[in-house]
């Protein structure tokens, strides 16, 4: 998929930017080969404009994050209103009422037992801190330090910094890459099960194993709750959560939900942890927070956990970075939350999940397609081979649609405004895309 060759027959200057191909790193590019990338002039509701003046109906929510669509004018003006007072301070020795109001509003939506929030600069970053917490919360517990690893889980992904990429899936994520530079996980098989399925026991057997023989080496376990992501975009049983809940409780070690794609009611849930009802120690949230307006995310933890690392060596959490809390991702996050609590998501979402499964049932049995899957606004086309994306995307733009597909998958999650009508373009044009 990184590798694909470009594509031949559309190559208006007003779309791909010599100055961009030459110099500008997209991700996961090849400089000398690099996928093209297709120049956008704006971007408004569920459309992206590109330079050329035609209109993409965007199937992407841009990575999960933009969850009421682009350029919303409420969003905007919490924005202009924000910046109007000051977009950045910093958080050292400093507050502000965005970020105070912010923290409030995410206990509430937040599991109970949430109680400190980290805020934190993106996905990747939210991860790291979250496995840092684990660490320095159990090595204050225990006394213990080498109870410093990680348990994860199969075609998951966590981002791409450093420990993040350590516990992504080894052969989907960066570890061929990267090597014995990472720091070495304990991965148990992804889980097979799916929602609705009937629960099989054997499912979770493996990960009990692992963590029974090596708990006393354990910090945590981390996991995407319910829907594994860019590691492979699978949907896997809520009981696999409630039973690894019971299996950290155990052996005293700390659960970390990576919510950083599920929440902010991707998945039909506020976040994913409701389809199981267990909560976790830690919890990662980013992309939707801010409805993609700026990079910002935030880790959500125990009063057990927060206070076991501040009674610790260090005394505090050792993490401390310059944007932490800004004001202006706050102010934005705070509008967004609102908005959602103003509409009925539950129904919003189920809406969406109805029609994403009659839409996209056709491409059921077609040639090529391994199985379709619908999970909340989710809705993923998975195919017996990797896709060519340049071709991929040559025919989506052709068609008026933006969808970006990964390695097998072709899928779609749009923003949640998302009309009826659009939908069905989507859907259509997407499977026509395939068909093609
Ligand atoms: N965790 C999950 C589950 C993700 O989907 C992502 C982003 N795709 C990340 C972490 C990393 O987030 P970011 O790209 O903002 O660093």
């Amino acid at each position: 998929m990184l590798n694909d060759s470009t594509i031949a027959g559309d190559s208006s200057s007003l779309l791909h930017d010599s100055f961009d191909r030459e110099h500008l790193w997209h991700p996961y590019t090849s400089t000398i080969n690099p996928l093209p990338t297709y120049k956008v002039d704006s971007a408004s509701g569920v459309r992206i404009r590109l330079a050329d003046g035609r209109e993409l109906i965007d199937g992407m929510s841009s990575w999960w994050c933009v969850i009421h669509g682009y350029n919303h004018p409420r969003l905007n003006a919490a924005a202009s209103h924000q910046l109007g007072k000051m977009s950045h301070v910093m958080f050292g020795g400093l507050t502000h009422e965005p970020a105070i109001e912010l923290g409030r509003r995410l206990l509430e939506v937040a599991p109970p037992s949430m109680h400190n929030i980290f805020y934190a600069d993106s996905g990747s970053v939210a991860v790291e801190v979250a496995l840092k917490m684990a660490v320095q919360a159990m090595v204050s517990k225990t006394g213990d330090h080498s109870r410093t690893n990680f348990v994860t889980i199969r075609s998951g992904y966590h981002g791409d910094t450093w420990n993040a990429m350590s516990v992504c899936d080894p052969v989907t994520g960066m570890h061929g890459a990267f090597g014995p530079s990472l720091p070495v996980r304990y991965f148990a098989p992804a889980p097979t099960v799916k929602p609705g399925e009937e629960w099989d026991q054997a499912d979770f057997s493996p990960l009990e194993q692992i963590v029974e023989q090596h708990h006393s080496e354990l910090a945590g376990l981390i996991l995407e709750p319910v829907v594994q992501g860019a590691g492979g975009m699978r949907f896997y049983h809520p009981e696999y959560l409630r039973q690894a809940r019971r299996l950290c409780d155990r052996y005293g070690i700390y659960l970390i939900f990576d919510e950083i794609a599920t929440g902010f009611w991707r998945t039909g849930r506020f976040f994913a942890w409701e389809h199981a009802g267990v909560e976790p120690d830690i919890m990662c949230i980013g992309k939707g927070l801010t409805a993609g307006y700026l990079t910002m995310s935030a880790v959500l933890t125990t009063a057990e956990v927060a206070d076991t690392i501040s009674r610790g060596e260090a005394g505090v959490m050792m993490h401390g970075p310059t944007f932490m809390a800004n004001p202006l991702a706050c102010a934005i996050a705070l509008e967004s939350l609102a908005m959602l609590r103003e509409q009925d998501m539950a129904a919003r979402v189920g809406h969406l999940e109805e029609r994403l499964k009659e839409l996209l049932a056709p491409a059921e049995g077609m040639p090529g397609v391994r199985e379709v899957r619908v999970l909340g606004s989710i809705g993923v086309i998975e195919m017996e081979e990797p896709v060519n994306v340049a071709e991929f995307q040559k025919e989506c733009v052709k068609r008026g649609i933006w969808v970006r597909p990964f390695g097998r998958n072709v899928y779609i999650m749009p923003p949640y405004p998302i009309s009826d009508d659009d939908l069905a373009t989507l859907a259509k044009e997407t499977i026509n895309c395939i068909r093609q």
